[in-house]
């Protein structure tokens, strides 16, 4: 039987108290401590989060504010434990809390905190992604250079590619979100969806003007881009299979038709790996495509690489990537890049992510598929799964995955909002929007997934239940 999230005395200061059973605060108390501290967030804080997706905009209430994580489970304001399904929006492969990864931090902690210098740490990182992002014998990943958040790692990309080809423009799929640098905003997907924002105020026409966006999965449109600016297109950028508009998996072979199309015309390709690197294999979805690995010139990592703290790297090629300074002319740098905790909570986390680790994480992914498909196909729901290895998403209301954000769109999305929240009154946390992946762990245990599957049949009913927003 599942541990009930009201009344569960598995947070660590009410399993201390004497008299745990009395100890447990009341629904209601714990749902005012989030409310009232959102309250005070949004007077100093713009809509009283530092990301936007945190701020339950598309499911409605209060977020809750997390004081606590272990495990597979995060510890809201009022210490109720949820089961976590957002995984900090990926970096938590191992787990939160990690013990191997929390005594790399400390000991690093207790070496210096930022130097401004480089490290041994940070070569063994580099050695490190060379190593794991191998696949028939070779690497994509002839140099590494490490900044603090997967926004620059692509942006650097970016500025890269069109100094390596001296071609000012770039193409990117609608629905791929590649961060928030202006040049890629553009139908940009999750929260930018979820807001129900075209694009970004504050981003100048004429640089929105530099970026392409075409339809995913859509291997004429990309041809036809190319026949229309013929020696203009610097680089094409993908996230390696899409997942910040649910997940929508490349097509059997579009990667490499997209290679062969870009290199044909000249063009670099980047592939965009900061959610799926690590995550879905020990060499992320370039080591896990069916279709093979493809010649891309450039990788973007973030996330998982980073364990938790700041980190992101840009990796490739090493004609292009000793273009960066001080080597070459494209200028790029960064205080606190590479800075020693965030390189050892990386490097503990990339050296415990073992095979046993990727079963895991898989194993659970599936428990959770089929358990997601029983109880929506039981309360009526009809649906279709998103999937990328471990990382799979629901789309409410369509017969077959959605191929391109349009299908995306396409989707009944007002089902998630009840459905989140009938989750989160059970303990289960699960992303505030219908176009973000769920994110499983190495730490989802048998206790952590029987809760997932107790409580999703109410949580599909609650959907079946919903009508659509006026
Ligand atoms: N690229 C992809 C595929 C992402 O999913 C994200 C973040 O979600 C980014 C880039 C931007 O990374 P960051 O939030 O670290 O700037």
């Amino acid at each position: 039987m599942a541990a009930d999230p009201v009344t569960s005395t598995a947070g660590a200061h009410l399993a201390d108290a004497p008299d745990a059973e009395g100890a447990v605060a009341p629904v209601q108390e714990a749902f005012d401590g989030n409310a009232r501290l959102f309250e005070r967030a949004q007077r100093r804080i713009p809509g009283g989060v530092n990301s936007p997706v945190r701020a339950y905009r598309s499911v409605g209430g209060a977020p809750r504010f997390i004081r606590r994580a272990s495990g597979p489970y995060v510890y809201d304001a009022e210490d109720r434990e949820y089961v976590d399904l957002v995984a900090s929006w990926g970096p938590a492969l191992l787990g939160h809390g990690n013990p191997a990864v929390v005594a790399a931090v400390k000991a690093a902690a207790d070496r210096g905190l930022s130097f401004g210098a480089p490290t041994e740490g940070e070569v063994e990182l580099a050695e490190l992604v060379h190593e794991r992002v191998h696949r028939d014998g070779r690497s994509p990943i002839e140099r590494l250079r490490l900044v603090s958040t997967g926004t620059e790692a692509t942006m650097t990309a970016v500025r890269l590619a069109r100094g390596a080809t001296d071609r000012p423009l770039i193409v990117k799929f609608a629905g791929h979100y590649h961060g928030h640098s202006d040049g890629l905003l553009a139908d940009a997907g999750s929260g930018v969806a979820t807001l129900a924002l075209p694009s970004s105020a504050g981003v100048p026409a004429e640089i929105a003007a530099q970026t392409l966006v075409l339809p995913y999965n859509d291997e004429s449109a990309l041809r036809l881009a190319f026949e229309r600016h013929p020696g203009r297109i610097a680089a094409v950028i993908t996230e390696a299979a899409a997942a910040n508009m649910g997940v929508v998996a490349p097509d059997a072979g579009f990667n490499r038709v997209l290679v062969d199309v870009a290199h044909a015309h000249g063009a670099l390709v980047i592939l965009d790996e900061v959610l799926t690197g690590f995550r879905v294999h020990a060499g992320g979805w370039w080591a896990l495509d069916p279709a093979g690995a493809v010649d891309v010139d450039l990788i973007a990592f973030g996330k998982v690489i980073g364990g938790g703290l700041p980190l992101a790297a840009l990796g490739g090629r090493a004609s292009v990537m000793d273009l960066l300074a001080p080597l070459g002319p494209v200028y790029q740098a960064g205080t606190l890049s590479g800075n020693p905790l965030a390189v050892a909570a990386g490097l503990a986390t990339l050296r415990a992510a073992d095979d046993a680790v990727y079963a895991r994480v898989d194993a659970a992914a599936d428990r959770v598929v089929a358990a997601v498909t029983g109880a929506l196909s039981e309360a009526g729901v009809q649906h279709a799964i998103g999937r990328a290895g471990n990382l799979f998403s629901v789309a409410f209301g369509l017969t077959a995955p959605p191929r391109d954000y349009d299908e995306v769109r396409a989707q009944e999305a007002w089902r998630h909002a009840p459905f989140f929240h009938a989750l989160l009154e059970q303990g289960v946390s699960l992303p505030p929007s219908v176009f973000e992946a769920w994110f499983l762990t190495a730490a989802h245990d048998d206790r952590a997934l029987s809760r997932v599957e107790e409580a999703l049949p109410a949580a599909a009913r609650a959907a079946a239940a919903a009508t659509p927003r006026a």
